[in-house]
């Protein structure tokens, strides 16, 4: 789904990030100095990053860019990975603006650039700038691919629309990973899902209990809304 642009949002551009330039043209790219003033959970951030928002066919979710280096620097001079400031190092260090199965929402919403700007591209950086500050991540993070799919499960409303798209990004995600997407599903049948059984998530060998514990939460609290809404299996 291509980003979508109107003339309201032009002009919410213009008001409220007037150092942001607008290419309209299809597919549409965005660049310029991201300026913001935002405040979650009562905590204000101002700054500003140099960034590009590109609209790229044939793929669901624009890439986002921060051109400026800033987060490099900030990775570099702290001895952290690119990968744990969420950046996309397999993907021209594109910000990772959320979960997966949030991308899977954001292709059912065919959202314009105005909600893109200020759901995802604000709060990616807003984080940013808030764990620069105080060494936290404001909303808590997700594990790298497969465990930070199953975590990411805890966190949403759990409509059968939720669950079926939770198990599509699962899917995705084992086919992805070179992983047993029928290992889960069969979970899902099991009277109780076990956690003597070695961890699927991740490739330690453990035993899932002792192991990535919030991904065998989340696919027993899966188990239970699947049950309770009668969605078969
Ligand atoms: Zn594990």
């Amino acid at each position: 789904m291509l980003l979508n642009l109107n003339n309201k949002d032009i002009e919410f551009i213009r008001i409220k990030y007037p150092l942001l330039k607008i290419t309209p043209k299809s597919p549409i790219k965005i660049a310029g100095t991201l300026k913001f003033h935002a405040i979650y959970n009562d905590y204000e951030i101002r700054d500003s990053y140099d960034i590009t928002i590109e609209s790229i066919q044939g793929r669901i979710f624009p890439r986002v860019v921060e051109t400026g280096n800033k987060l490099k620097e900030f990775a570099i001079a702290n001895g952290k990975k690119l990968e744990d400031m969420h950046i996309n190092i397999n993907d021209m260090f594109s910000a990772c603006l959320c979960a997966p199965i949030q991308e899977k929402i954001y292709e059912k919403q065919n959202i314009g650039v105005t909600n893109f700007i200020e759901k995802y591209v604000v709060p990616f950086f807003y984080s940013q700038s808030y764990y620069k500050e105080t060494q936290k991540w404001a909303w808590g993070e997700y594990g790298h691919g497969i465990v930070g799919v199953l975590e990411s499960y805890l966190d949403y409303s759990r409509s059968e629309e939720t669950i079926v798209l939770f198990l599509q990004t699962l899917e995705d995600y084992c086919k992805k990973y070179g992983s047993n997407y029928n290992f889960y599903l069969e979970q899902l049948r099991q009277k109780k899902i076990k956690g003597r059984n070695t961890c699927p998530a991740c490739s330690s060998g453990n035993r899932w209990q002792k192991c990535c514990i919030k991904t065998l939460e989340s696919m027993r609290k899966l188990k239970e809304d699947i049950d309770s809404l009668k969605i078969k299996k």
